[in-house]
């Protein structure tokens, strides 16, 4: 068994930005020349998370909508009142959804259904530049 680990920059434009990386990751797991296996997916930093959606408008304003719910913005959170920084929201959406993501390989293809897109989602409060490490290990 091989371990490749590459990155995929991704630019966000602000929060609760939910960009569609599915082929960024393909493409830098494809330069690997792993094609059995699985890649694991992390992404750098406490404010940002990865998952999968089927990625069409009306359900990526449902997260927006579902993750002001769950966690308002603003509600009196611990952290900001020792930081200052008006993201605890953001820290907690992100361990909510999760920083990682493991996708089977399969022919050199990220394993997928057709409507399951990989997202990075940002939740900081401001545009971020994210670095998502995708480590591809198998044959
Ligand atoms: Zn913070």
């Amino acid at each position: 068994m091989k371990v490749q680990t590459v990155s995929v920059g991704v630019r966000t434009k602000g929060e609760c930005d939910i960009v569609d990386i599915t082929n960024d990751v393909q493409e830098a797991v494809s330069a690997t020349g792993v094609s059995e296996g699985a890649v694991h997916l992390f992404v750098i930093g406490s404010t940002a998370a990865i998952t999968t959606i089927e990625y069409e408008p009306g359900l990526v304003n449902d997260i927006k909508k579902v993750l002001e719910r769950l966690v308002p913005k603003g509600a009196g959170y611990e952290h900001e009142e020792a930081w200052n920084d008006h993201n605890g929201h953001s820290h907690l959406r992100a361990s909510l959804i999760g920083p990682s993501l493991t996708v089977p390989l399969v022919e050199g293809r990220l394993k997928l259904g057709t409507w399951q897109q990989i997202v990075l989602i940002e939740l900081d409060t401001r545009a971020r530049e994210r670095e998502v490490v995708a480590q591809a290990m198998g044959e």
